[in-house]
């Protein structure tokens, strides 16, 4: 611990926390004191001081692993899981680590995997866990919810108020996890991305304070946010917009149809032939059942079965040898991926943008999953190509928000490694950097350009933030000029 960051760090919460009364103050420096001295004794992460800060339902472990992540792979090592139970908690952590310069992350859903967050024995997780509260108005035209909701909560808790609202596909995943960093999901072709449908956000800054930030509030952060939030702080509670609708409504044509490897040059043509409408979103996966490797491409059509399948013609035309689509209600849409949702063991992912879709680039990755798949213990590696309809998000201009590639890249492509321990990690490696080598090599696109949630962390900055880093990174010496947010692709 160096005293100069300490002060540092105090005298900048000092100087921008009017809302904190000067007996907190005083009981905040002196138990923030009195944990640097035991730190300082013990070399690790301190967190005796914390405790008296934070509110009775507040936990704090010092295994690092009571805050499971999705991948193992190169994955923070804490020397401490701070589980908040109020807002206010949080802010109480940050200003801690601020405080005592300890590094510091949040954790939502924990599937982030990139290999940029780097929290080791001296730094906390703040787990968010345990704040998922919602509620929502009276018009039913927007949801409140905290920071520690997964998709599932949202997902759940619109369908019971029956109204919509635009979250990610996969149960798990933190809802704001997700949404800061775009939010793609298979309502955006009809109501944008996660970030074109916030209307406000409660955060706790990189100076210890605690602000809304809306259009009209800190308009800048409100850009910055909505595509590089991690990078500016903790987003405690978020109002996003709702859509209301009646019973029909709350259904869509889903599920999926499962092709022979020898389809796969048909189906990536037809594919990418395809328009995608607004009701319409597809996600293909290469997977290993029982041993033998199948294309699963799942189909949402939001509407009937009758429309569904026309809109689909071309590409049931390709001739799946199973189809298993059908009506399904709201809470069970993302129920078929339940699968990636398993925590723990190793899953190095990397991710590529593509304009277009080149079938002889598509086989080729195939014959290295294959390849990569076929190892004993990487049975359920995975290859995920993510198409959905771009027609509303691209109503809106590209100065909107920092998500940087909303007219440029049509595609989203991911190949994950996946296997227990790392006696595979070079193998897998190998086989991730190849895959991500063939798809930039047929892009379409001029630059590298990857989805920051599906980077793998080696990506240079302008790789993940394209023409918005800039900005982004005048944003951030004027809130973050310390680099307090510093674990997900850090912006310098
Ligand atoms: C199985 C799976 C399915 C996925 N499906 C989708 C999908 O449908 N749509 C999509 O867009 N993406 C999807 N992704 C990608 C996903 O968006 C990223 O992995 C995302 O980083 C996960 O968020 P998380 O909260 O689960 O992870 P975390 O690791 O908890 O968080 C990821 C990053 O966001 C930060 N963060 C989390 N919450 C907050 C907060 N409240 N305030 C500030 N920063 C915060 C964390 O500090 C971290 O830097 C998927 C990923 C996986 C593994």
């Amino acid at each position: 611990m160096h005293l100069p960051h300490l002060f540092s760090g105090m005298s900048l919460l000092f100087s921008s926390s009017p809302v904190i009364s000067s007996i907190m103050w005083k009981l905040f420096t002196v138990v923030s004191l009195f944990g640097l001295l035991v730190s300082s004794c013990e070399g690790a992460v301190n967190t005796t001081g914390l405790k008296l800060l934070l509110s009775p339902g507040a936990t704090i472990s010092n295994n690092g692993s009571s805050a499971p992540r999705w991948s193992d792979f190169d994955a923070p090592t804490p020397g401490a899981v701070v589980t908040v139970a109020t807002e206010q908690d949080v802010l109480r952590t940050v200003q801690y680590c601020i405080a005592l310069n300890i590094p510091f992350f949040a954790q939502n859903g924990g599937h982030g995997w990139s290999t940029t967050i780097n929290l080791k024995q001296n730094g906390i997780t703040i787990n968010l866990a345990g704040i998922k509260a919602m509620s929502i108005d009276s018009a039913k035209s927007a949801v409140t919810f905290q920071g520690g909701a997964l998709i599932s909560d949202v997902v759940n808790f619109a369908y019971n108020n029956s109204v919509l609202v635009p979250t990610g596909t996969c149960n798990c995943v933190g809802t704001l996890g997700a949404i800061l960093g775009g939010g793609f999901g298979n309502l955006m072709g009809q109501y944008g991305f996660g970030v074109d449908n916030l209307v406000s956000l409660n955060v706790v800054t990189p100076l210890g304070t605690a602000i809304t930030v809306s259009p009209t509030s800190y308009p800048d952060l409100w850009y910055a946010m909505r595509g590089a939030g991690a990078n500016f702080g903790i987003v405690t509670s978020a109002v996003i917009k709702s859509y209301p609708t009646n019973a029909a409504g709350l259904t869509a044509w889903h599920g999926p149809l499962i092709f022979l490897g020898t389809s796969l040059e048909a189906l990536i043509g037809a594919m990418g032939n395809l328009t995608m409408q607004p009701k319409m979103a597809m996600e293909l996966f290469f997977l290993l059942e029982g041993g033998q490797p199948i294309i699963l491409l799942n189909l949402f059509y939001y509407g009937t079965e009758a429309d569904g399948r026309a809109a689909f013609a071309s590409i049931l035309a390709v001739g799946p040898i199973a189809d298993e689509t059908a009506i399904l209600t709201y809470d069970q849409w993302n129920a078929g991926g339940d699968g990636f949702c398993t925590k723990g063991e190793r899953k190095p992912s990397f991710g590529a943008g593509l304009a277009k879709l080149d079938p002889t680039t598509w086989r080729a990755v195939w014959n290295k999953w294959l390849a990569f798949a076929s190892l004993p213990g990487a049975e359920t590696s995975a290859v995920i190509l993510d198409v959905y309809s771009l027609v509303k998000p691209r109503t809106f201009a590209d100065s909107s928000s920092a998500y940087p590639f909303r007219h440029t890249v049509n595609y989203n492509a991911i190949a994950t490694g996946w296997y227990p321990d790392s006696t595979l990690d070079a193998q897998a490696e190998a086989f991730g950097f190849a895959a991500r080598d063939l798809w930039r090599s047929t892009s379409g696109l001029p630059v590298n350009s990857t989805y920051i949630n599906n980077g793998f962390g080696d990506e240079a900055l302008s790789v993940v933030y394209g023409q918005s880093l800039s900005q982004l990174q005048t944003i951030k010496k004027h809130y973050d000029p310390l680099y307090r947010f510093n674990q997900w692709f850090p912006i310098k």
